[in-house]
């Protein structure tokens, strides 16, 4: 099974909705350990998005593309650039594709974390949204590897990037403003950690939509 790149801009348009849908639950979860910006930065930059794709055609990588530039330059705090990062990655690894199969779609997964651990100093366990993201990913190529099909590996990633995020919540952070806090940042998800996990649901939704 594959999807098209040209029918995956749906993909970028439910990460936005998400994102747009989610704002205030993220901005809340941002406000007990930190500034309670993550929903408004987030919105911010994804909505912009939004009005710049507004009326216009384009493929999944094209529309990562935008997705990115706009984050990296649009929006502030520190997810800005780690987003930004995260759908360049992805584009770069499918822009020279008409169709995008199983193995493709772990490719732009991977070059994704790449991407965000070379900018990064965050390890797993820091209660950063690489928490989701690896668990996520690894979840995604145990099914790969057990021989299940695109959607099926779509549903791991989505259970693995689940367990991976509500873990967070048993973490203490290690980077960023909220490890200050210690121990009191023990007992409340990562923001970052929860906006990753509701971007993955949505783009792993949405490609099982138009698979073919
Ligand atoms: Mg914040």
């Amino acid at each position: 099974m594959t999807f098209k790149n040209m029918d995956a801009w749906r993909v970028v348009l439910s990460m936005i909705e998400t994102i747009q849908y989610n704002a205030a639950y993220l901005s809340e979860i941002d406000g007990k350990i930190g500034d309670g910006d993550h929903g408004i930065n987030m919105n911010k930059g994804f909505t912009l998005c939004k009005t710049r794709l507004e009326g216009k055609k384009y493929t999944l990588s094209q529309g990562l593309e935008v997705l990115s530039r706009t984050l990296m330059e649009d929006i502030g705090g520190s997810m800005g650039p780690l987003y930004g990062v995260f759908f360049d990655e992805m584009s770069m690894v499918c822009g020279g594709l008409d169709k995008i199969d199983v193995r493709a779609f772990e490719n732009m997964l991977k070059a994704a974390l790449a991407g965000i651990q070379d900018i990064g100093n965050a390890k797993r366990g820091d209660k950063t949204l690489l928490d989701t993201l690896i668990p996520g990913l690894e979840a995604y190529s145990a099914a790969l590897a057990d021989g299940r099909d695109f959607p099926a590996a779509l549903d791991a990633l989505k259970t693995g990037a689940k367990a991976g995020w509500e873990f967070t919540k048993d973490m203490v952070a290690k980077v960023g403003r909220a490890s200050r806090l210690g121990e009191r940042s023990r007992g409340v998800l990562d923001a970052g950690a929860t906006s990753c996990y509701l971007i993955l649901c949505a783009m792993a939704d949405t490609v099982k939509t138009i698979l073919q």
